[in-house]
């Protein structure tokens, strides 16, 4: 289909590695479900190539005024340097994340039922899980003032309530429409028994949840969290912590659906275009190969669709798809275990079968 000037308008940053197969994916997902306006441009180890930075002023400016933006993945052994002033991929990602104000990360995990034999964890472990990690991105003490004397280091933790207000009320608002408007759940994490942000972090969560009287709220120390995570995952409904607590937790919950390449995000700012991208990295290992798994990239569409363009109902078509394609017994690699009813596939093959579900 031709784009028309109503069409929403997306960003596509394919990115390095397998980022342009799972990407085109995405858009052949895309093109069944109706018309968009799709905008390339560069990101990452093919943006130092080609223009000598890792994101470029046009290429922010055009993500900026676009509807969404879809993202496939940076990186690779060809851009590895340890030469401090040499640009590095991610730093693309660090400066769309900053120039587009993306401070709310939102990583859902739900394991798929014909993927419950797949995770580290235990099938009657993970089952009924259908949690949310809300990860606070711009602040905290990966943004703070970083010193280095001969004998010491320092990293400096800040957090504003301006800051941990807006990231829970993301949460709130999250558990609110997860639970259709019946409640829901959020689990604060901080270390409020020794940290001082944390007691501020604490504080202001409880003074938004006053607001979000039908959405239940418990906190949990981030050790505590971690030991739940893996003892009783289905525990939790939305998880909302801050930036460093975040990182950790929401690769630890990601393993208990088994594969990276199952796992979609959000970045969501306000107001602005969102950026939607799975939580693989580039994965050099098999790149061009056309074996990656498309899945955590058509599933971060039904999330752009349903955060970014609010087109919920197709988001729900799309991942009821990939429910269906799976159950079929499609596996591509990373999935693949040799047990009865499964057949191996490459990224087309899987891509055509989530294509077929809809
Ligand atoms: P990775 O996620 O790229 O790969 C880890 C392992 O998982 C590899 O064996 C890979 O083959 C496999 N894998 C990942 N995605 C897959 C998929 N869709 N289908 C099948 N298998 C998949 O992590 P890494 O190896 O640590 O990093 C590789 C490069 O990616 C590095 O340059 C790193 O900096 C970059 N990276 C980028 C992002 C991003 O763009 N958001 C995130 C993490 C890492």
């Amino acid at each position: 289909m031709s784009a028309s000037t109503a069409d929403p308008r997306i960003v596509v940053l394919a990115g390095d590695g397998i980022g342009p197969e799972i990407v085109a994916a995405a858009r052949r997902l895309l093109d069944v479900l109706g018309s968009f306006d799709y905008d390339e441009q560069l990101i990452g180890g093919i943006s130092i190539d080609e223009l000598g930075t890792p994101l470029s002023d046009d290429a922010l400016a055009a993500c900026r005024s676009a509807d969404a933006v879809l993202l496939g993945a940076v990186g690779g052994p060809k851009w590895d340097t340890t030469d401090p002033d040499a640009p590095r991929p991610e730093q693309g990602l660090l400066g769309l994340r900053k120039g587009l104000g993306l401070y709310a990360n939102l990583r859902p995990v739900k394991p798929f039922g014909a993927l419950l034999d797949a995770s580290p964890l235990r099938r009657e472990r993970i089952e009924g899980t259908d949690l949310l990690v809300v990860r606070e991105l711009t602040g905290g003490i990966y943004f703070g003032r970083k010193e280095r004397r001969p004998e010491a280091a320092i990293d400096e933790c800040v957090y504003t309530s301006a800051e941990v207000e807006r990231i829970a009320a993301t949460a709130f608002a999250a558990a609110r429409r997860r639970s259709g408007g019946r409640g829901g759940r959020v689990t604060s994490v901080d270390k409020a028994n020794v940290l001082e942000t944390s007691r501020l972090w604490r504080e202001v969560v409880g003074a938004v949840a006053s607001r979000f009287d039908d959405v239940e709220l418990d906190h949990l120390l981030v050790d505590n969290a971690a030991m739940q995570l893996v003892s009783d995952p289905a525990r939790f409904d939305v998880i909302v912590t801050e930036n460093m607590f975040g990182d950790i937790l929401s690769d630890e919950a990601a393993m208990i659906t088994g594969s990276l390449g199952m796992l979609p995000s959000a970045s969501l700012g306000e107001g602005g275009p969102g950026v939607f991208e799975p939580v693989h990295g580039s994965a050099p290992d098999i790149a061009g190969e056309g074996t990656a798994n498309p899945l955590a990239t058509l599933l971060s569409v039904a999330m752009m669709l349903r955060d970014g363009l609010d087109r919920g109902p197709e988001a729900d078509r799309v991942e009821a798809a990939v429910d269906a394609a799976l159950a079929g017994g499609l596996r591509t690699a990373d999935l693949f275990t040799g047990a009865d009813g499964e057949r191996r596939v490459g990224t087309a093959e899987m891509t055509d079968a989530v294509i077929a579900a809809l």
